[in-house]
């Protein structure tokens, strides 16, 4: 088995030659995502090599080259090099030497078999040379690729009381890899039956491997067992809408959207602020992540499909773009008839150029009204009056108000 060159440009390319002519002949093979993605036909996203030879001695001699190297995982084996935009990780071969369920400690090995044993599943434990010549040390590998199988390096059961990531991992690469193909019976009954072990997991490797789960063109039918198994409850005891989700993988085929992870998590757990905010804190999700869950969760600004223009239009400088969006496409996943007029909505809110509001503190001040509650007072009255009108007056007419406004407030 042959990786193709001219398929996989990565191969070739002038960063991969550069790198490998620094390493002594037969010491470097591509691993993992790479080979597996290669040999599937699907996109190659990042670059990891597996070494024979020991993380300082690739950092001497990669430095000697000219990369750029990161030494931030060496502790566990792991370089970190770049060389025009490409990265590459770079990882000696290692062994496990005990595990409890959480990490590794770990020892250096010269042998590929005994690195291929501590990777989680026959397909991530493919090597290819520079050559593009696949290796399969567990001899199973290419076989599981040809089937889209997931199956774990070695006996399931063992393998996850290991490292209990690996359930998440064994549903995330059926989701992407094996979602049209029966499951590996071993592997999917032990997931289910060690499943309490996902609790001792850490929040961020947690929720980092869902959202990966999520991303897959058809997450439906891998989230489908998860929730028959009970894992979907114990992973995400606010989000178990399966259903919902299907409703809304359904739209996206038909209306041709990129997959979203955010939307298919909202979809899975309903409009409920105190929920998702359990959600958002339990996954420890970031600022940015939350805002986006809390302000579509917590919205209570009015939205339908039959709204007049300047209606709709106000509706989404108050909810915000994206809260029209994702509140627009979650209600027309599933929506039956009602589905276009929806949809309608969600293109409406996504092609609205938002207007500026004309009117800034500056402007006031020049009117002389101070600093202080008092101007903030009066931008709000102003703007909401701007927003009553479909944001149509002009700032003289802005300006003239906010002088009868302020005369109003203070008594001037
Ligand atoms: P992708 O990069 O597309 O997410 P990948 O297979 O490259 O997929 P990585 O997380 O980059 O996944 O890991 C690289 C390789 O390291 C895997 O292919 C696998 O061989 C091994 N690996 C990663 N995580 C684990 C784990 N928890 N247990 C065992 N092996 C693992
Ligand atoms: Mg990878």
């Amino acid at each position: 088995m042959k990786l193709d060159a001219d398929k996989n440009p990565w191969l070739d390319a002038a960063p991969t030659r550069k790198l490998f002519a620094a390493l002594p002949k037969d010491s470097a093979r591509f691993v993992g995502g790479c080979v597996r993605n290669a040999l599937l036909g699907a996109p190659v996203a990042d670059l990891d090599i597996a070494t024979t030879l020991e993380p300082a001695e690739v950092a001497k001699r990669l430095k000697q080259a000219g990369f750029a190297v990161h030494e931030t995982g060496i502790a566990h084996g792991t370089l970190t090099v770049v060389c025009a935009s490409t990265v590459f990780e770079i990882t000696t071969l290692r062994k496990d030497v005990s595990t409890d369920g959480r990490r590794a400690t770990v020892a250096f090995t010269k042998d590929w078999n005994e690195d291929a044993q501590r990777r989680d599943f026959t397909m991530n434990a493919l090597y290819a040379d520079l050559a593009g010549q696949v290796y399969d040390p567990t001899g199973q590998g290419i076989a599981d690729i040809k089937a889209r199988k997931i199956r774990f390096v070695g006996d399931a059961r063992t393998r996850i009381e290991e490292d209990y990531l690996r359930i998440l991992r064994f549903f995330r690469f059926t989701a992407w890899y094996g979602h049209d193909r029966i499951m590996d019976k071993g592997g999917l009954a032990a997931c289910r039956d060690l499943q309490s072990g996902l609790k001792t997991l850490s929040a961020e490797r947690i929720w980092s491997e869902i959202k990966k789960l999520l991303s897959a063109p058809y997450p439906f039918r891998t989230v489908n067992v998860m929730l028959v198994g009970g894992v979907l409850e114990t992973l995400l005891p606010e989000a178990s809408n399966a259903e919902g989700l299907q409703y809304l993988c359904e739209l996206e085929a038909i209306k041709s959207l990129e997959p979203d992870p955010y939307l298919r998590l909202m979809v899975m757990s309903g409009r409920d602020e105190l929920a998702t905010a359990r959600l958002c804190k339990r996954l420890k999700m970031s600022n940015k992540e939350k805002a986006r869950l809390m302000a579509w969760a917590g919205d209570q600004t009015k939205l339908t499909p039959d709204m007049p223009k300047k209606e709709s239009e106000i509706a989404f400088y108050t909810a915000g773009r994206q809260v029209a969006m994702d509140r627009a496409i979650l209600r027309a996943a599933g929506a039956g008839a009602d589905m276009n007029r929806w949809w309608h909505v969600y293109l409406q809110a996504k092609n609205w150029q938002k207007p500026d509001f004309p009117v800034a503190g500056k402007d006031l001040i020049e009117l002389g009204i101070p600093h202080g509650p008092a101007l903030g007072k009066a931008m709000r009255a102003l703007e909401a009056l701007w927003i009553k009108s479909g944001f149509n007056v002009q700032k003289p007419q802005l300006l003239t108000a906010a002088k009868m406004l302020f005369r109003n407030l203070d008594g001037l």
